[in-house]
């Protein structure tokens, strides 16, 4: 595995503390603050940590070992443009179980560190033992081998999230294997997935994927169609340069693509269509949905697909709805965090159909 960053002895480590997002801390009330529009954070995502950071080396990823050698913040560090504070397990637990009703799910996210594993199941088994909502794991595959997803279970875990994040074998290998010097294979983080749904079950596992890291909307769909046909969904992203990564200066792709990718993932994902039965460009950009004009309009007009996709809540609506994850608040927002007004409505219509 790749060295790692030089450690700072001072800094919190796992499992006894773990990161949360400025988004997590205010709905803890941990930090002040409000959300824009009034949007309500669903799930309290934690992420492991530890002196020297993460062993991989994605390129599009502020947590990246060979960036955080020249920008690391110790106890601020910053992860998707906003500051990750390291909190106590036991206090984030305390407040968890004080969390208004809204938070529906917590998600323990994993990093490639050779302690992750061990203390992902330790911590794991005191969230799910010291609050009531249901625990998702974000997992790291390359650490994992036959037989850690049954323990993950055991520990208490109830839906898994794989990060395959790009699109092909191809543009996998430059940004997260051996393009970057990085530990990931392609091959192996499908076999983790379908191992995942063979241990949680059909529909209790979702694959990330992001949209422009220079993959076609065909392929995307194509993956996203894959993932389905095993039995999973796609939590789908945009691409946003973090600030310290190696793709950080790489402009975020227009919305108009990223409307198409939704609505796919919206049709592939409720079953109402399959990649094969929809209709691309030379461009490989989507020209028909493969569903009827009458379907495609109701989907449309329920401004549904464009909202976060992520593990579900009790109420089985989405929990994890990353309020502002994806882009700065403001009217350009490529992942609903809540239900679309018809402003919304009227601008995804018009981006949906722009080439
Ligand atoms: S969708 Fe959210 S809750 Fe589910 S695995 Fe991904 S980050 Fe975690």
């Amino acid at each position: 595995m790749p060295q790692a960053a030089p450690a700072n002895i001072s800094e919190p480590s796992s499992p006894e503390y773990v990161r949360m997002s400025l988004a997590a801390a205010m709905t803890l009330d941990l930090a002040p603050g409000s959300f824009y529009r009034n949007a309500r954070l669903g799930c309290i995502n934690l992420l492991l940590t530890y002196p020297g950071g993460c062993r991989a080396n994605c390129a599009f990823c502020g947590l990246a070992r060979e960036k955080r050698a020249e920008a690391f913040e110790p106890r601020f560090e910053k992860f998707i443009r906003v500051a990750w504070r390291a909190w106590p397990l036991a206090q984030v637990i305390e407040r968890i179980n004080q969390a208004p009703p809204w938070v529906e799910r917590v998600c323990i996210s994993m990093i490639t560190h050779p302690q992750a594993k061990a203390d992902t199941l330790e911590i794991c088994r005191r969230v799910a033992r010291g609050a009531s909502q249901p625990v998702s794991l974000l997992i790291a595959p390359t650490l994992l081998k036959e037989g850690d997803l049954e323990a993950m279970k055991e520990a208490g875990a109830e839906r898994i999230g794989v990060a395959i994040d790009a699109a092909t074998p191809e543009l996998f290998a430059g940004l997260r294997g051996a393009g970057v010097a990085g530990p990931h294979r392609w091959e192996h983080y499908w076999r983790i997935y379908e191992q995942a749904l063979a241990v949680f079950g059909q529909g209790k596992v979702g694959v990330h994927l992001i949209h422009g890291l220079g993959e076609s909307e065909r392929e995307l769909i194509g993956v996203m169609d894959r993932a389905r046909a095993l039995g999973g969904s796609t939590h789908l992203f945009c691409f946003f340069p973090e600030r310290f990564s190696a793709l950080g200066e790489r402009p975020q792709p227009p919305a108009n693509g990223y409307r198409r990718i939704q609505m796919a993932r919206w049709l592939i994902d409720h079953d109402l269509a399959r990649a094969a039965d929809m209709v691309f460009d030379q461009e490989g950009r989507v020209v028909g949905f493969g569903v009827s004009a009458q379907v495609l309009e109701e989907v449309l007009a329920s401004g549904r697909p464009f909202m976060t996709s992520g593990c579900p809540g009790a109420s089985g609506e989405v929990a994890c709805n990353r309020p502002f994850g994806n882009e700065k608040p403001g009217p350009d927002l490529r992942n609903y965090p809540f239900a679309l007004d018809a402003g919304d409505l009227a601008l995804v219509r018009e981006q949906i159909s722009q080439y």
